[in-house]
């Protein structure tokens, strides 16, 4: 049995709003918290620990969840925020057609490795990934050693002749039934997997990436397998216009009437909503993942003054290619303050707590992961404040000063079931300069076979 005791520093356990415990300790034993409290509460010697980790200078957090990534979009980091076009261009013109140009499984391995890196080493212990080909983001996931639920995205047309100019939408049907095969091996071989850190979803691409018929057949297959879902909804500008099109309704009409928004669902980006689409969201009992920094990098937001005060469990995402959940919380913040003017709307606490409970609510884990408590996975962050950015430390506005202040570089240590896997910065479970080799290399011989869309301008 390993005895861990992180002992000193500021301890936040996302239990109670704005608790903090000043100079306090987190015993763990093996993979689960044992003791969280203030360290003059706690004997130190009766708990006989085989490594004590000195955290004077850190505060000491549950580990970040982000409920929505795409690993794959290591491919992407800087080649699609900056596209010439309208809003959409960059997913519809580029990331989606160099993304058809991952060919080979390792490409797929190389990509998810770095970006789970990336994760990693910024604060995430957990993450949800959704694309195709999962069975070759699992070795990825397992060798970092982070905590992961995976999907198999179902769709029902070929993502690389989407364009943000039409809203007609290039249907292969076969390619659901290949997908849904997919799911099911997806399940079958890692559902549950290395240590139980592996766990499997049922991802629908959402309304614009399949039939109101694959959305159904989707939840069946959920219910089925006795796993929560995840779907793309109210993701991007000319959805809406293609729903209405199609079906005469509006995407979360879809997402209800399709039996796919419930409360076992993460409802992702949630962006191009009405008044009526807002309440339909909230009672559907669904977990928002609001991807703040990334639709903001794609010129849009969702309209979050109405979405805050229906008590929707909300959490972060990050779809591509920022993983820096420090960035997603102040984003989530800032940007609706900056539209309204409304500086009441939303906490450091609050934000915290989205990347933090709000993800563990929304994978149905709460029991497990998303807070500091005794009996709970040991899923830990310290961040290191000794660093000017946040000196002088007031413990009673000390969530507001991290969220404020920390970005993902002062993450210094990361623990998942109790393992290290993040240690001074560095990761600790791979070899990170075989890793940047191999995810350059691979890139470069992608981004060649994506030429063309590199050149392409939308008028
Ligand atoms: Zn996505």
């Amino acid at each position: 049995m390993a005895r861990i005791l992180i002992e000193g520093g500021y301890i936040v356990p996302m239990d109670v709003r704005d608790h903090v415990i000043e100079d306090g300790v987190v015993a763990i034993i093996d993979d689960r918290i044992h003791y969280v409290g203030e360290r003059s509460n706690f004997d130190a010697s009766a708990f006989k620990a085989d490594k004590t980790i000195p955290a004077e200078d850190r505060a000491v957090l549950p580990g970040l969840i982000n409920t929505h990534i795409h690993l794959i979009g290591a491919y992407l980091k800087g080649v699609t925020e900056d596209t010439p076009g309208r809003a959409g261009s960059g997913l519809f013109n580029r990331a989606l057609p160099i993304l058809a140009e991952c060919r080979d499984p390792d490409d797929v391995y190389w990509g998810s490795l770095a970006h789970a890196a990336e994760m990693a080493t910024t604060g995430t212990t957990t993450l949800v990934n959704t694309w195709h080909k999962e069975v070759n983001v699992a070795p990825a996931v397992r060798d970092i050693g982070i905590r992961a639920s995976l999907s198999e995205m179902l769709v029902e047309i070929g993502l690389g002749g989407l364009s943000a100019d039409t809203t007609e939408r290039p249907w292969r049907t076969d390619r659901l039934e290949r997908a849904m095969d997919n799911a099911v091996q997806l399940h079958e071989t890692w559902h549950g997997a290395a240590d139980g850190r592996i766990t499997t979803r049922v991802s629908p691409g959402g309304p614009g990436y399949t039939s109101l018929e694959g959305m159904a057949r989707s939840r069946e297959l959920a219910d089925k397998l006795g796993v929560g879902m995840n779907v793309h909804i109210a993701e991007v500008p000319g959805e809406t216009e293609f729903a209405l099109k199609l079906y005469g309704e509006r995407p979360m009409q879809i997402g209800v009437e399709s039996g796919v928004l419930a409360p076992d669902t993460i409802a992702i980006h949630c962006v191009f909503m009405d008044d009526h689409d807002v309440e339909l969201l909230a009672e559907s009992g669904a977990t928002m993942s609001h991807t703040s920094y990334h639709v903001a990098k794609r010129g849009y937001f969702p309209p979050m003054e109405k979405v805050y005060p229906k008590g929707i469990n909300m959490s972060l995402g990050s779809d591509w290619c920022s993983n820096d959940l420090w960035q997603y919380m102040k984003f989530a913040i800032l940007v609706p303050r900056t539209i309204t003017g409304n500086v009441e709307m939303l906490s450091g606490w609050d934000a915290l707590e989205m990347a933090t409970m709000g993800g563990a609510r929304g994978l149905g884990m709460a029991d497990e992961i998303g807070s500091l408590e005794a009996g709970k996975k040991a899923d830990i962050i310290l961040v290191d404040i000794s660093r000017p950015s946040f000196r002088p430390i007031r413990a009673d506005n000390f969530c507001s000063n991290l969220v404020y202040n920390a970005t993902g570089a002062d993450v210094s240590d990361v623990y998942v079931d109790g393992n290290p896997i993040v240690q001074d910065r560095d990761v600790m479970t791979i070899d990170r300069a075989e890793m940047n080799r191999e995810v350059q290399h691979r890139a470069e011989a992608i981004w060649a076979r994506a030429e063309k869309n590199f050149q392409r301008i939308n008028p």
